[in-house]
């Protein structure tokens, strides 16, 4: 439970962050809230030489309204998040799962820059980001290049991020105005990671649904979107039938490893519960305004 040895850097600013990461490059990680990296640590599965604490970057902060996205310092706690006023209006589904990842102590000090940038499949935040069309802003030597979260995850703690990058922004095109939102997520006890858990988003032109995502957490190496099930429910009216076969279809794709939150089957099980609650539970919301 004691850490390998490794020399600590407090970063002053992004600039000063990028030339630490560039000087010290693969044996060199980022410290955010420290509640993932520093249990690795400790279990010796991650024996990084230098940390580079990016807790002082004041400009890694925060959330703001830019044109038609919402821009979000990935230094931004879960307890902010869930407090923010500006993502209970404009986003709510954000504040919905943040209230959900484990304890107010973790919530306090655990980000969401940290939360979706560790690539654990069992964190939340990648499957409700994916949703949301979002992408990351990511600083390294060569300058600024932004990636989508869809296509991010390549695998269980692998993320399209080279050594020596930074993300500096998580940009989220404002979803639409009345649009309906959930994320439902299967747990075993308060403060635990996902047993299975679905992020919806919809919107509807009457009883039609116009647009439609719908992401799942923990059942695969990655974040999973089930674009079938999206098809199903794009263009159509969301029958009881179509949420059936959009829950089947988003079961179809889960491969979900056994470990003590139970079997692949019940896993999958799980998930196809979620999917049913948050697309009725979205439907619910996008049809009250
Ligand atoms: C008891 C417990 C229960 C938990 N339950 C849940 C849960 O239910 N759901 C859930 O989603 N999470 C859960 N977590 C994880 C928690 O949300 C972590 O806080 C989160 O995964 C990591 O965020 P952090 O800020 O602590 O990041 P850190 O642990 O500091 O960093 C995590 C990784 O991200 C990298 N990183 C951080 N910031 C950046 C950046 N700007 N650019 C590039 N790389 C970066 C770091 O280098 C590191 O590799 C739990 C944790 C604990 C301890």
């Amino acid at each position: 439970m004691i850490p390998g040895r490794f020399e600590y850097h407090a970063a002053t600013d992004v600039d000063d962050a990028v030339r630490l990461l560039a000087e010290h490059g693969a044996d060199g990680k980022l410290l955010a809230g420290g509640h993932s990296l520093l249990p690795m640590m400790k279990l010796r599965f991650a024996e990084p030489a230098h940390i580079i604490d990016i807790n002082g970057i004041a400009d890694l902060r925060g959330i703001r309204e830019q044109g038609k996205a919402l821009v979000i310092g990935p230094m931004t706690t879960e307890s902010a998040i869930i407090d923010s006023e500006l993502l209970q209006r404009r986003c709510p589904v954000l504040p919905e799962a943040a209230q959900l990842i484990a304890d107010p102590q973790v919530r306090n000090r655990g980000t969401i820059g940290g939360d979706a940038l560790h690539g654990d499949p069992g964190n939340d935040h990648p499957a409700v980001l994916m949703a949301l069309d979002a992408e990351f802003v990511i600083r390294g030597r060569k300058g600024e290049r932004s990636e989508s979260v869809d296509g991010f995850y390549v695998g269980p703690y692998l993320t399209a991020l080279d050594d020596g990058e930074l993300v500096t922004a998580i940009r989220i095109p404002t979803p639409a105005e009345g649009h309906g939102y959930a994320y439902c997520k299967f747990k075993r006890k308060t403060g635990d990671y996902a047993t299975a858990a679905t992020c919806c988003l919809l919107e509807m032109e009457g009883d039609t649904c116009r647009r439609v995502r719908l992401t799942l957490t923990n059942v695969g190496p990655t974040p999973l979107r089930a674009t079938d099930a999206e098809a199903l429910l794009t263009g159509s009216e969301p029958t009881a039938e179509r949420i059936e076969q959009a829950a089947q279809a988003a079961m179809s794709i889960c491969n979900p490893a056994e470990d003590l939150r139970g079997s692949p089957e019940y896993k999958t099980h799980m998930a196809g519960e979620m999917t049913r609650r948050a697309i009725h539970k979205a439907l619910d919301r996008a049809r009250r305004g």
